[in-house]
């Protein structure tokens, strides 16, 4: 018996990168796969316990046990009904915006960090191609919005390398996620940082690759510097994503922080008298672009 995690699933198989640093294909069986036909389903990130056995065909991998997540990524979308989980233990989201082409947009950004925060994973933002003119500003001023929120920010650029070293040392450990919208930079970022991974780039390729006769699975890369960061389609595509109404004001740190000072319990926050995080945007304590994000999110999807 050995453990693993898995890094390819789909196909009537998995790939499991062993503790020794072998990758192997490998099945389900007995308990693992009566679970996984009730929903229980194995997905990238899971740690896993193999064996190998002998079968009509030679010795093939099993996976034999599923060890408990830390963390589970899990994709609610406005009309689907069922969570779909896609991802397990995945220790960091980096929430990718470009400096410009595509100009950022707060509300999609804030939207990114909902949805870390619904998942309860840490994450940092990214200010990607700050090499074109006329970047600096617009990078400072989302760089301070966000620090001053508490998440770390980190302005870099796929085309120069400039600023990317904190990116790659916090890719290093664990398992990371890239999200954010088509054209910002996660491929390049990747691509920058590990040549190897060969990360198709540009509108126009991916238009091939998610052709109607390809299948994208979900995979996790291994970087040539330590770590494992998800490749999944799934994860970019923030429009499907949503967080029910009465939990995104705790996927709001600033707005969480305050709530306790609302003079009514359940305060929505809106329109109340008394509210703390009003007072706060007068106050200038919580940017008025963030709670309008906030409204946003809480509208029913
Ligand atoms: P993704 O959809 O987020 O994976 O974005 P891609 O990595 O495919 O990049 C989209 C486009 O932006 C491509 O044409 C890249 O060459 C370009 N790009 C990515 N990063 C940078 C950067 O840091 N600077 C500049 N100038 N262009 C970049
Ligand atoms: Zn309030």
């Amino acid at each position: 018996m050995t453990t693993g995690v898995i890094t390819t699933s789909g196909g009537g198989g998995y790939e499991v990168l062993l503790e020794d640093g072998c990758s192997v294909h490998a099945v389900l069986r007995g308990r693992v796969k009566r679970q996984s036909r009730v929903g229980a389903q194995v997905v990238i990130g899971d740690r896993v316990e193999v064996e190998e056995v002998e079968s009509g065909t030679g010795r093939d991998w099993v996976v034999v046990n599923i060890l408990p997540r830390t963390s589970t990524i899990t994709r609610r979308g406005h009309s689907e009904h069922r969570p779909k989980l896609i991802a397990a233990n995945v220790d960091r989201m980096f929430a990718v915006v470009a400096a410009r082409d595509p100009e950022p947009r707060l509300a999609q950004l804030d939207r990114l960090l909902v949805i870390a925060e619904a998942n309860e994973v840490a994450a940092t933002v990214v200010i990607n191609k700050v090499d074109l003119p006329e970047t600096k500003d617009v990078a400072e001023r989302i760089e301070a919005l966000y620090s001053g929120i508490g998440y770390p920010v980190i302005r870099g650029s796929a085309e120069s390398g400039n600023g990317l070293e904190v990116l790659r040392s916090a890719l290093a450990e664990g398992i990371s996620a890239l999200i954010g919208a088509s054209g910002v930079g996660k491929s390049s970022l990747l691509n920058a940082l590990a040549p190897e991974l060969e990360l198709r780039t540009g509108e126009l390729s991916r238009r091939v690759r998610r052709g109607r006769h390809t299948t994208v699975r979900s995979r996790l890369l291994r970087l040539p510097f330590g770590g494992l960061v998800a490749d999944t389609p799934g994860f970019g595509d923030v429009g499907v994503w949503g967080v029910p109404p009465e939990e995104v004001e705790f996927c709001f740190p600033e707005i969480r922080g305050l709530r306790e000072g609302c003079r009514f319990r359940g305060c929505t926050h809106l329109a109340e008298p008394g509210c703390a995080v009003l007072e706060g945007i007068e106050a200038g304590e919580v940017a008025r672009s963030r709670w309008q994000s906030y409204v946003e999110l809480r509208r029913p999807q």
